[in-house]
């Protein structure tokens, strides 16, 4: 579908009106029209009612503790998968886990779980991740005793992975998705690590991870801001993994703003935006908050495209807190402190990237920019990618210092030749599917 909006942009100092069209897939334009506030309330209010989910509760227990909530989360993508035609499987991947000295102090059965949407093109083995923690805590991180609802941290990622898995099971989209629910993240993101390091061993080729932890309230405790209508997408600038060895080609190259997870961060915005109305995804030039960790770092640092979805602004009197009123403050991670509509638009935009990524074709393979000679123009060749049918591609195009793609150029060939210097212009090239899916981009590498 097309809709044609106005937009205002500044040119030359004047303010001219210019129409940007912008074209949605009518199958993730009705898939994000499913994602509902009120659903995902219901699964928040189901996730609190296990008292705490703290990752050394009770693993025993039919309706307290981690153990009972993990259960719940699976049933609820057993039921999901009745829809999928078989292409959805549901498990909860266990191990035990040894006390570390440090958050672990005794023998913990410990279970990630896993709905796994497999794709419906077998040439495809592109994985795409979403994820959540089930796990949440109070004051004292080693307290597992006293309730710890955690609603926002992270009954909202946890129920952004249910939802998601509830509205997507029924769609096809080429790759495989898993949405996943880890335990661990507040003894030390050991849910995640554990699955980082399986995928790495196993060598899955997850091709972006989109790991959402706290985004669900819409307010500050101390600056009072409430805000609605952005949310924060966190993305690493330089590579944590094998830093030594990139550097050199970075600073060639001066790609320092290019990484992987930037540009999955970047395509979130842009898709992410495209598909739902009245929000704006915000860039960090950084990996994490101040004094916070999060899932997607075990993965980012094992060399994946991993980026943290957040609200724009934190409240801090409902994290990490006991339960209890002081000087009139009502302090503790509950329901009512949260924003379901917001929630819904944060699930959305996370839908819009997943779905625009699994169907779209695979990346363009062997990208090159011609180097041989002086010129102050560009040529770029590349080879169609491992999978997927392709419509053709978009070049994109952006000076050096700007932070977004500026202009994309259409072509069905596999090379072009652009009146843009290299010099002083950055390139990308996106596959583009046959519903007008975009691939991520991939910059090119230095080439005769
Ligand atoms: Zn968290």
């Amino acid at each position: 579908m097309k809709k044609a909006t106005f937009i205002l942009f500044t040119l030359m100092g004047f303010q001219v009106s210019a129409q940007k069209i912008i074209q949605r897939d009518p199958i993730i334009e009705q898939l994000v029209s499913e994602v509902n506030a009120d659903s995902l309330k219901s699964h928040i209010n189901k996730l609190v009612s296990f008292g705490t989910r703290h990752t050394l509760s009770t693993t025993t227990e039919p309706k307290r503790g981690i153990g009972a909530a993990r259960n719940w989360v699976l049933s609820r993508f057993q039921e999901f998968a009745k829809q999928s035609e078989g292409r959805m499987t549901a498990k909860i991947d266990s191990w035990v886990l040894k006390p570390d000295g440090k958050r672990v102090d005794k023998d913990q059965d410990m279970g990630n779980v896993m709905g796994i949407l497999k794709g419906t093109d077998p040439n495809d083995d592109r994985i795409f991740l979403v994820s959540g923690h089930i796990d949440s805590r109070v004051s004292n991180v080693m307290n597992r005793e006293s309730d710890a609802p955690g609603a926002n941290d992270d009954g909202s990622g946890t129920a952004t992975v249910i939802e998601l898995a509830r509205v997507m099971s029924k769609a096809k989209f080429s790759a495989t998705i898993i949405f996943l629910v880890v335990s661990g993240e507040e003894q030390g993101l050991l849910g995640a690590d554990y699955l980082a390091q399986k995928a790495l061993d196993e060598k899955w080729n997850i091709e972006a991870i989109m790991n959402n932890d706290i985004v669900g309230s819409n307010n500050s405790h101390d600056t009072r801001i409430i805000d609605n209508t952005r949310v924060r997408i966190f993305s690493e600038g330089l590579p944590a993994f094998e830093l030594d060895k990139k550097a050199g080609s970075i600073r060639n190259l001066g790609q320092e703003n290019d990484g992987k997870a930037r540009q999955l961060a970047r395509y979130a915005k842009e898709v992410g935006e495209r598909y739902v109305d009245n929000l704006e995804v915000v860039m960090v030039y950084r990996n994490d908050r101040f004094l916070r960790g999060g899932d997607h770092t075990p993965f980012v640092n094992r060399g994946f495209a991993a980026v943290r979805v957040t609200e724009m602004n934190e409240n801090f009197e409902h994290q990490h807190q006991d339960l209890r009123t002081e000087k009139g403050i009502q302090y503790g991670d509950f329901p009512e402190f949260m924003d379901f509509e917001y929630l819904r638009k944060n699930t959305a935009m996370n839908l819009a990237t997943l779905s625009n990524l699994a169907k779209a074709p695979a990346t363009v393979q062997n990208l090159t920019i011609d180097t041989k000679n002086l010129t102050n123009s560009t040529t770029l060749f590349w080879q169609t990618p491992k999978s997927g049918k392709v419509k053709g591609y978009y070049v994109l195009i952006r000076e050096t210092y700007q932070p977004f793609w500026q202009k994309k150029i259409f072509t069905t060939k596999n090379g072009i030749n652009l009146p843009y210097s290299k010099d002083h212009y950055f390139f990308a090239v996106q596959a583009v599917g046959e519903d007008g899916n975009e691939s991520l981009p991939v910059l090119p590498k230095v080439g005769m």
